[in-house]
């Protein structure tokens, strides 16, 4: 890899110690090699036992005809250390290409997305200049599981999976952030009024793990209002632990308030892993020597600490402390407060020279490891015993567009073997058309049939579906009803 920057540093000039640790190291795309470099300069002064291995990933490997854009090469060099810093990439316009980050996610089961947004005052103007939150993002499930279907003509559906196990992890993981970091406070944001089941399993697992934590103070909020609260109010805010799509917009939004998307690093965290990288992108349009390597460095520091290396972590966070207190800046973020605006690499030297210096109206980074070290936390401490499951009937989903939801029932009813369970409803997006539906509802093709009876078996289940498909009516898809010691696991039409 050649160098960008003069005098030149080439990343594989890195001079890994006796001992070091093996990371991976993707440059990436746009500004990344030039951040990357920037940062490992830093990290070979301040002393950081760490040694690179490199791998391309991103524009160039899909270009070569990887859809995923991570070759075979990367992925053996992350198995074996575990750890990957990371440039951004720039994903090809286009159909065809694979998000890097989400296959990476996935792939590694880094289910914890934790983003750090604090503001800098006074070297970084901000509306919010007292903000200090941690956003801790599920990042494996919900809406982003990736089940979509076309169902007809008219209706596409994404599945909303939120799993026991899955929201305990994170929670779980927000938890003893908030605890080995000293935080007071952890905040669940879902929208159990309207999405009972998912998001208020989400919320009955934060209560269970919440209680094991009473030193911790918790809250829980509906999303919409606890988003406008925190936009309004962010200082109020500690950590907030979000199911995956209410995080990804939460976590670009606190990012953007903080004053610039130039200083924002981010841990994607799981079992089979740790991926450290800046919250920004390739930035195509900056020219060169002009990037902000802040948000890769504050990212570079988290992985100092994760491979246990805190004093050199220490280290680097206070002499970058100390290049902004003096006026050091890159242009993103020059102001009033500017005495001197650099570009990458003056910027990097500026922060070498510092090391070794303690700021002094910002707090300085700790040099010592926690007491208690943050660890990956233990599953099922909160699974409940086995509820009684039963089933009670199927909503069968029907593709029709013959007439009106009376004659749809009509032609069910018709169909329907006489001691299996009965029609009971019928709902089109989600509204109640059958029995006394309202017309001026706006009705598509997809229609949910619900059958019910006290209890039903599966065998029942597969006759019905027989007679209906006999009756010529395209049932596209059926869900299973059932209650949990009694309780319905499954939500009623609207207008019951
Ligand atoms: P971007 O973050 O690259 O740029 C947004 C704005 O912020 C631009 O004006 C840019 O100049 C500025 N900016 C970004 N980083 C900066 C830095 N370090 N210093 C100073 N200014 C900086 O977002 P975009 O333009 O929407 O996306 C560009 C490409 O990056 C796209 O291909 C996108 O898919 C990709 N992307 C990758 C990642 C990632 O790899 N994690 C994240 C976001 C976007």
């Amino acid at each position: 890899m050649s160098s960008i920057l003069e005098p030149a540093f080439a990343p594989h000039s890195f001079q890994p110690t006796p001992g070091a640790v093996p990371v991976t190291v993707a440059p990436g795309d746009g500004i990344g090699p030039e951040i990357t470099e920037a940062v490992l300069r830093i990290l070979q002064a301040a002393g950081a036992a760490i040694a690179p291995e490199f791998v391309a990933v991103g524009e160039q490997v899909y270009r070569a005809g990887n859809t995923s854009g991570i070759p075979a090469e990367a992925w053996a060099s992350i198995d074996r250390t575990g750890v990957l810093l990371k440039g951004p990439i720039t994903t090809p316009q286009g159909g065809g290409y694979k998000s890097l980050n989400v296959t990476m996610r996935k792939t590694l089961g880094l289910y914890a997305n934790v983003r750090p947004c604090r503001s800098w005052k006074p070297v970084v103007s901000s509306r919010h200049p007292d903000m200090d939150v941690v956003i801790i993002r599920e990042n494996e499930e919900d809406l982003y599981a990736g089940i979509e279907h076309r169902q007809t003509e008219d209706v596409a559906q994404c599945l909303k999976l939120i799993t026991r196990k899955g929201s305990e992890r994170i929670i779980r993981y927000a938890f003893e952030y908030a605890r080995t970091q000293g935080r007071q406070r952890v905040t669940c944001m879902v929208k159990d009024n309207i999405m009972k089941i998912t998001d208020g399993l989400f919320h009955q697992v934060f209560e269970a793990v919440a209680a094991e934590y009473p030193e911790i103070e918790t809250n829980v909020q509906i999303i919409d209002f606890g988003m406008a609260n925190f936009v309004h109010r962010p200082e109020s805010y500690d950590v907030i632990v979000l199911p995956n799509l209410y995080g990804d917009i939460l976590s670009d939004v606190a990012a953007q308030m903080t004053g610039s998307v130039g200083m924002g690093g981010s841990i994607n965290i799981g079992n089979g892993g740790a991926l450290f990288e800046a919250i920004h992108g390739s930035a195509p349009d900056l020219p060169r020597n002009v990037a902000n390597p802040s948000g890769l460095l504050l990212a570079a520091v988290e992985m100092l600490r994760h491979i246990g290396q805190h004093p050199v972590a220490a280290r680097v966070m206070n002499a970058w402390l100390v290049t902004l207190e003096d006026g050091i800046h890159t242009a993103d973020i020059a102001s009033s407060q500017t005495v001197k605006r650099v570009g990458t690499y003056e910027f990097s030297e500026a922060v070498i020279e510092r090391l070794g210096r303690v700021p002094e109206s910002f707090t300085a980074a700790e040099a010592s490891a926690p007491t208690e070290p943050m660890k990956l936390p233990h599953l099922n401490e909160t699974s409940p015993e086995p509820a009684n499951k039963v089933l009670v009937g199927v909503d069968v989903f029907v593709d029709w567009r013959q007439g009106t939801p009376d004659q749809l029932a009509a032609a069910l009813q018709a169909a329907a073997p006489v001691n299996g369970p009965k029609l009971v409803m019928i709902t089109n997006r989600g509204v109640k058309v059958w029995p006394q539906g309202n017309p001026k509802t706006l009705c598509t093709d997809h229609w949910r049939c619900r059958f019910q009876s006290e209890t039903v078996s599966h065998a029942e289940i597969v006759a019905l579906l027989g007679a209906v498909a006999s009756a010529g009516l395209d049932f596209i898809k059926t869900e299973h009803l059932y209650t949990f010691d009694g309780q319905a696991g499954f939500s009623l039409g609207q207008g019951q």
